[in-house]
């Protein structure tokens, strides 16, 4: 039976419903199904299933591997219902030319093949080519409220960038989050630290559909990986992002040696040569700690005692030289994949005809529950 929790992965689920004692596991021709831990209804039976997505922005960084992908590869061993998407309409918020988005979708489907996402053990599919995710988020759009999504502090972070002071797409992702969420009535989700008030969001969305409509969605759980959010280098007080502009705050998963080498050189800390762990008042080399022992494996203790001695001008190099060891059979892999473009479309493609076998029923019933059938 696989095992549906992870110890180093943290789970956290809404305050809001009441903990249930774990429902007997049932066997059916489908696979295992497990009732809802806080379902009493038989109507209430979900599988345990695992939603994710990544924004097809350009290749991934160090914090989606570490935050994200890392925890999908160990999940799709530990679920038997696994769907990762490719969120190609999401990355419409931030619009680039339509070559470019093109480009990226295939870059970051290599990326994530690369890193040990493996189709047979998932659903890896693109989000557009499943419409019916747009569809359940005019629907759930219906039922939020303006100001909810005006306070998230993504928009107001992100509109900045934006001249016209936020398009309409901005300001409704979360709302087309939840909706790729209770699409297939997903039971967890990993994501990263920055993503719990949009998970949060989506919990909200989900109970305040099964109220309106009758008891229907499962609220989704957050899957936090340990290493919960990594910062850009350049400023340790903002998470590392794909839409930073600074190209050394972010480092890439196919960065070369010499580029990782130079971020890392240039990685803002503080005037203290030590190395210590101390993410409050020593954001910069904490965030260096953090990384080094979460692509190395060590712990933080165990990595705080292999640098003693070292200041931090040479404790970048160190960790700069793991990223790089951890890094390298990764982007060869990638290479690899990225020249059978072909391969990497097929892929995306059988994934989102499974991924719409399991959400085409379920969106019937959405239909007829709001009353469009
Ligand atoms: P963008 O800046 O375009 O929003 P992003 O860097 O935030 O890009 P996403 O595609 O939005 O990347 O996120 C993919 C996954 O990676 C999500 O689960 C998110 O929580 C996780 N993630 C993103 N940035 C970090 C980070 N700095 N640390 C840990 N996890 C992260
Ligand atoms: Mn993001």
């Amino acid at each position: 039976m696989r095992q549906p929790f992870r110890a180093s992965a943290l789970i956290l689920s809404s305050p809001r419903p009441p903990p249930s004692p774990p429902a007997p596991a049932m066997a059916t021709p489908g696979g295992l199904i497990r009732a809802a831990r806080r379902g009493t209804l038989a109507q209430n039976m979900v599988v345990d299933r695992i939603f994710s997505g990544i924004q097809p922005t350009g290749t991934p960084h160090l914090g989606n591997y570490l935050g994200a992908i890392q925890n999908w590869v160990n999940l799709q061993e530990e679920y038997s219902s696994v769907l990762y998407s490719i969120m190609d309409m999401h990355s419409l918020t931030m619009p680039k030319e339509p070559a470019l988005l093109r480009q990226n979708i295939l870059d970051t489907t290599a990326a994530i093949l690369a890193c040990g996402i493996d189709p047979k053990k998932c659903f890896l599919f693109r989000q557009s080519l499943v419409p019916e995710h747009a569809e359940l988020a005019w629907i759930l759009g219906c039922i939020t409220n303006v100001p909810r999504l005006l306070r998230l502090p993504q928009w107001k972070m992100k509109r900045a960038s934006q001249s016209n002071g936020g398009t309409v797409g901005l300001l409704t992702y979360p709302v087309l989050q939840a909706a790729d969420i209770l699409l297939y009535k997903s039971t967890h989700v990993p994501v990263g630290e920055d993503q719990v008030l949009h998970l949060e969001l989506a919990q909200d969305i989900a109970q305040h559909f099964n109220k309106k409509y009758g008891e229907f969605f499962p609220v989704p759980k957050a899957i936090l990986s340990t290493t919960k959010k990594i910062k850009s280098l350049r400023d340790p007080t903002v998470k590392m992002s794909k839409s930073d502009p600074q190209k050394l705050a972010t480092v890439n998963i196919v960065d070369s040696p010499d580029e990782i080498v130079l971020k890392f050189r240039k990685a803002v800390t503080d005037f203290t040569s030590e190395v210590t762990y101390d993410p409050a008042s020593r954001p910069g080399v904490s965030n260096l700690v953090s990384i080094h022992s979460a692509v190395s494996g060590l712990s933080i203790e165990e990595v705080l005692h292999q640098s003693v001695g070292l200041d931090t001008a040479h404790y970048k190099m160190v960790v700069a030289e793991s990223v790089i060891q951890k890094f390298a059979p990764i982007r060869n892999e990638i290479k690899k994949l990225q020249e059978d473009k072909s391969h990497l479309i097929k892929v995306l493609e059988a994934g989102a005809e499974k991924a719409k076998e399991l959400a085409t029923p379920i969106y019937q019933e959405i239909r007829r529950l709001v009353g469009f059938q």
